[in-house]
């Protein structure tokens, strides 16, 4: 059961206030700022919580998805690997009548996936791989490989086997029963149509029918617990960017990690949705002021967060809080620490 009484009515209510909420930050713009096009997913509002100064310096560049990679790769490969091994042996056209669905082996399951792959590439990612096996890049398919084989086997020991009744991976190839498309992206109709926002979340499995009753949860699996915010803001930032992007708040948001097997579940409510409003306004106000020229008095650092971050910062060596930051004692520096003076 959802939360609320009407998850579409709350989905709805969110977007008009987040609708309200860009349109008085657009008024606000000069006639000369041109923000382009601003896409609001997780890792831009993680980037502008650690360090807005960081968000706003790393450009057009920092902004845009870098393209596929082995890192970018590997997660959207294991999906899809683990979608197509579902079709042939679990779903129940495929599996033996009665017999329990056979544990996956993560590494085959990849290896069969890219082989078919290469054979009819039917998405943006199936037609990467298939570039990168006709070039002969071995050592980025071995990494994709590696990194797909490694997805696969964390999601399937964190969520269990078998996996969770009614789970849809979410891939772009169509056609799997095991599987659904994600969902759009929310475009903003805003009163002023210069800046065109939109706002995704790109869950790896949904669990329970996507349907106006907001029964449905969605799952975001990390290979690494890694240096994340609290996972609190993830959770808020996903549950209000799928709220919009549905049109239908869902019930719960499932984030689970390989690394520590962690598998943590965030009923949707108001203070999730608050804080995800939040984080995800945020986003539009840094790109917008980074879209103009600084206004007189304003220092371009003057909301900058110092952190352990600063050591990779390419802003680090102009940044005069992160260098304060990485002078103070007790900081390192290539390799030694700073001792007190
Ligand atoms: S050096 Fe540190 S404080 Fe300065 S922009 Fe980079 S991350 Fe932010």
């Amino acid at each position: 059961m959802s939360g609320y009484a009407d998850p579409v009515g709350r989905a709805d209510d969110l977007r008009a206030e987040v609708t309200r909420r860009l349109d008085e930050l657009v008024d606000g713009l000069g006639e000369d700022a041109a923000p382009g096009k601003i896409y609001v997913g997780w890792f831009d509002a993680a980037d502008v919580a650690g360090c807005p100064t960081r968000f706003r310096a790393a450009g057009t560049e920092g902004w845009d998805f870098p393209g596929w990679s082995p890192q970018t790769a590997g997660g959207t490969v294991g999906r899809a690997a683990l979608a197509r091994y579902l079709d042939r042996n679990v779903t129940p056209a495929a599996a033996a009548p009665g017999a329990d669905p056979a544990l996956p082996h993560p590494l085959d399951a990849v290896k069969q996936w890219m082989r078919e792959a290469r054979g009819t590439p039917t998405s943006s990612i199936a037609e990467w791989v298939t570039k990168l096996w006709r070039f002969g890049e071995r050592a980025d398919l071995a990494a994709t490989a590696a990194l797909a084989t490694r997805w696969v086997a964390g999601f399937v020991r964190v969520l269990g086997w078998p996996l969770p009744e009614g789970l849809a991976l979410v891939v772009d190839d169509p056609g799997s029963p095991s599987a659904r498309r994600g969902t759009p992206p929310w475009r903003p109709r805003l009163a002023a149509r210069r800046v065109p926002v939109t706002i995704g979340s790109k869950p790896d499995a949904v669990i329970g029918t996507v349907a106006p009753s907001g029964g449905f949860d969605v799952v975001f699996h990390r290979p690494n617990s890694g240096d994340e915010l609290a996972l609190t803001e993830r959770a808020a930032f996903e549950a209000t960017a799928a709220a919009l992007a549905i049109g239908i708040v869902p019930r719960d948001v499932v984030l689970t990690t390989a690394d520590t097997g962690e598998k943590l579940r965030f009923p949707v409510r108001d203070d999730l949705l608050d804080c995800g409003v939040r984080l995800a306004v945020d986003v539009v106000r840094q790109r917008l002021r980074a879209s103009e020229p600084l206004a007189p008095g304003v220092a371009e650092h003057d909301d900058a967060v110092p952190s352990a971050a600063c050591r990779y910062c390419p802003e680090r060596a102009t940044c005069p809080p992160g260098l304060a930051w990485l002078d103070r004692p007790g900081r390192w520096h290539n390799g030694l620490p700073v001792l007190a003076g």
